[in-house]
């Protein structure tokens, strides 16, 4: 695996330092060692090693979940926003953290990243156009079921020539990608006049990473590359043209049940999590006592606090100290 971890900020410029030493892939358990620097003037950290492009296939078809295909549950998901009180469930839950939610009727809408394309049908649904974009090939058989436009590759190809957009999407995107600045400058040509980009992405200056540390589940190294802030993140969006017309956090509470979950969790490097399977927190048979008492106290925590994770998350994101920012981009 090659290393090419910027040497000096890429949102500032200004130098970093070490921050976390000796991280690893605590979800997955695919190998290797990392650490995470940080900039001593705007905090934007970095993973380090950085792993290069030609890496990143190789490491996402071995470790990263596939999906499953599911068409019936997909279709029925994509429903669900159709029906009474959908918006409110969404605030409720934090599930609202997604860019393509601010869509409008008859609008044309590219999703980078379109995953399963519930977000296509979403849209879809919601009155809208909608293209998608995404690595991986089994999505091809999804959007041909569902007679929707995707591309399977990159916007780096170009895709959907002479097709412009008034909504470009990047759902929990931003921070997979190694040159951030370079995507975000091909995505404005694709812009309409007035048009807008979205990005949801995980706050590096959230008040749950202060809490949770080297534990953050969003680190989630070494998938993660970058690891932005509110004020980190202008500085890289005006590097490729843009200004931030709004920034708000917006937790999904399912992100903080996984995360009382993952703190329960023992991990050693090369080894998956179960919290991520739905097991349960695994205890190895040599953990000591105390932390086998931590893993029943994680387990019982994340029962009881399921009422609570809700109006603690819509606080901390009126605060905009939450888990994941919603930034929405206008061209300068
Ligand atoms: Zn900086």
């Amino acid at each position: 695996m090659t290393a090419q971890t910027p040497p000096t900020c890429i949102a500032c410029g200004g130098p970093t330092r070490l921050y976390i030493e000796e991280i690893w892939d605590d979800r997955y358990g695919s190998p290797g060692k990392f650490s995470i620097r940080k900039c001593d003037r705007c905090s934007q950290m970095v993973t380090s090693p950085m792993l290069a492009e030609t890496d990143l296939p190789a490491l996402y078809s071995r470790y990263y979940p596939r999906r499953e295909v599911d068409l019936d549950a997909i279709r029925k998901e994509a429903d669900a926003v159709l029906l009474e009180g959908a918006a409110e469930k969404r605030q409720r839950e934090g599930t609202d953290n997604q860019g393509h939610y601010l869509v409008k009727p008859g609008q044309r809408v590219l999703d980078i990243g379109c995953g399963s394309c519930v977000s296509l049908l979403e849209v879809r649904n919601l009155g809208a156009e909608s293209w998608g974009i995404e690595t991986d090939p089994n999505v091809r058989a999804i959007a041909d079921h569902f007679g929707l436009t995707v591309h399977i590759g990159s916007i780096h190809d170009n895709p959907f020539p002479g097709v412009d957009f008034d909504l470009i999407v990047l759902n929990q995107v931003i921070e997979h990608v190694p040159d951030p600045i370079a995507l975000l400058k091909l995505v404005r040509g694709r812009l309409r006049p007035g048009g807008k980009v979205v990005l949801a992405f995980p706050n590096a200056g959230s008040l749950n990473k202060r809490v949770s540390r080297r534990q953050w589940i969003n680190w989630h190294i070494p998938y993660h590359l970058h690891h932005y802030n509110k004020r980190s993140f202008a500085l890289i969006a005006r590097q490729a043209g843009y200004r931030v017309a709004s920034a708000r956090t917006i937790t999904p509470n399912v992100w903080t049940m996984l995360q009382l979950r993952a703190f329960g969790d023992v991990t050693a490097e090369g080894q998956a999590s179960t919290a991520w399977t739905g097991a349960g927190p695994s205890i190895p048979k040599d953990a000591s006592f105390a932390m086998r008492w931590k893993n029943r106290f994680a387990t019982r925590a994340t029962g009881l606090a399921h009422g609570l994770i809700g109006p603690i998350n819509r606080v901390a994101d009126r605060l905009g100290m939450g888990d994941s920012l919603l930034v929405e981009l206008v061209r300068e």
